[in-house]
């Protein structure tokens, strides 16, 4: 009898127990953390970087080996809401010296191509893939065009251009990653970080190749169009 007693009041109290664990729906007590609800969307999109910004963080910067021999960092100039924007290879003597890209001799033609498709350097954005000057103009190593990068492409992002346009082989081969030549890879239309990308000669190498000229002015024509939403 006491054992039977004993069976009954267990029953009861596990009984008891599984009521406990219910909720006043009659279901199990959940035991998982309850899930956030979504925050709402904001009102407005993520603010972008400024180009103010993007330059006080490069700072006098010391990431790679070319910052031993520069004279200025030559960080970038023209329209923070450029549509278009060209991006050339490293600074030269001259572009050391006053800390602006494409004011050398490169730099004139630079400005003519710019005006043949009726816009103004102040109009455009010009960077280039590194933004010290190697020495004796040599080509940026693959090391030294990789630590300016993320200041390019951020560069990149906060102006928005429509159209980039990669002035020569080095600016080409660095923002594409490709070891195509620049005669196959000019005057095709690539994309870049939401930007539609047109590799040309390099200015530098039409003063010594006159005869590409008529080539390079294909290129901005073809810019153009894209630029007027006549090219997609
Ligand atoms: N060549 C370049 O690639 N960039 C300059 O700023 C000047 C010459």
């Amino acid at each position: 009898m006491a054992d039977d007693s004993s069976f009954v009041f267990e029953q009861i109290r596990e009984r008891l127990r599984f009521y406990g664990s219910l909720t006043s729906l009659g279901f199990p007590r959940s035991t998982e953390v309850e899930v956030p609800k979504p925050k709402p969307a904001p009102a407005t999109p993520a603010r972008h970087e400024t180009l103010e910004e993007i330059r006080a963080d490069l700072g006098e910067c010391v990431r790679c080996r070319l910052s031993e021999k520069r004279t200025t960092i030559v960080f970038g100039v023209g329209n923070p809401k450029a549509e278009l924007m060209f991006i050339g290879e490293g600074p030269g003597h001259e572009e050391d010296r006053q800390g602006i890209p494409f004011v050398g001799a490169a730099g004139q033609l630079l400005t003519k191509i710019i005006q043949a498709i009726d816009l103004t350097r102040e109009q455009v954005y010009i960077a280039n893939v590194v933004k010290c000057r190697p020495p004796n103009n040599r080509e940026p190593e693959p090391d030294e065009a990789e630590a300016c990068r993320p200041f390019l492409d951020r560069q990149i992002d906060a102006v928005r251009p429509k159209v980039i346009c990669a002035l020569g082989r080095v600016s080409a081969l660095n923002l594409l990653r490709t070891d195509e030549g620049i005669t196959r890879l000019r005057g095709r239309i690539f994309s870049y970080r939401g930007a539609k990308l047109v590799p040309t000669y390099h200015p530098a190498f039409l003063l010594r190749n006159p005869g590409k000229k008529r080539e390079c002015w294909d290129d901005m024509k073809l810019i153009k169009r894209l630029l007027q939403g006549e090219e997609k």
